[in-house]
């Protein structure tokens, strides 16, 4: 197939997408397909021809994905049945939005071909993303993400900068794990809270004593309650 024979609408919309590298893309027929590059999820972009349509595709079921249904109505952007619809000019803001909600959330190192390599793990946060969409609030400004570490022997939460510091309170070398998995966990700029990716409030008591002087230089000049 040439890019010449796409229809016009497919066209329209893979010119608006086509600018974030974050993922790679494919057309295939009438259907965009964007793999997120660092965490391999897939963007399923449908193209519908209107709002009502748009739902209906929503309704069948489509596993293995993030789905994009977009259509040339203006200013149209609402979550149905998981799937965001949208208007073509909304797409590229919307993947941006999602690949700031894709966050890496650890590492293991593995044997290949004789040698080693690191696999990482990234976490889609979607509640957080509907959240954030809901609120108005932008990554850098109203919050931000954080990674971490529950520490095996006193069960507190420490920010993965303070980690080797604290495990050696414990006595244990940080530079001998070869896999570590995180807690993803939002830092509110608005309220001065930290939340879960299920949007629970994390107590202050639940952090080691580093990770709470971190989270109080962080969260200084929010005025608290
Ligand atoms: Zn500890």
């Amino acid at each position: 197939m040439q890019y010449s024979e796409l229809s016009p609408r497919i066209k329209k919309v893979y010119s608006q997408v086509r600018y974030m590298d974050e993922y790679h893309w494919e057309i295939n027929g009438e259907r965009i397909i964007g793999i997120h590059k660092k965490s391999n999820l897939k963007i399923i972009i449908d193209v519908a021809d209107d709002r009502e349509h748009a739902q209906k595709l929503a309704e069948s079921e489509e596993k293995g994905g993030i789905r994009i249904i977009a259509i040339p109505d203006k200013n149209v952007f609402f979550i149905h049945n998981g799937a965001f619809i949208l208007t073509y000019r909304y797409a590229k803001a919307t993947l941006a939005d999602i690949n700031d909600h894709i966050v890496w959330s650890g590492f293991k190192v593995v044997e290949q071909d004789g040698g080693l390599i690191q696999e990482d793990f990234y976490e889609y946060l979607g509640g957080s993303l509907v959240n954030h969409l809901k609120n108005n609030m932008l990554l850098g400004q109203d919050y931000i993400f954080w990674q971490f570490y529950k520490c095996e022997k006193c069960g507190k939460y420490v920010d993965v900068e303070s980690m080797e510091r604290h495990l050696k309170g414990h006595g244990i070398k940080h530079h001998e794990n070869s896999e570590e998995r995180y807690e993803v966990f939002e830092i509110n700029f608005r309220d001065g809270k930290v939340y879960d990716k299920y949007g629970n409030k994390v107590d202050k008591g639940s952090f080691s004593e580093e990770a709470q002087e971190f989270l109080k230089e962080v969260l200084s000049g929010v005025p608290s309650e």
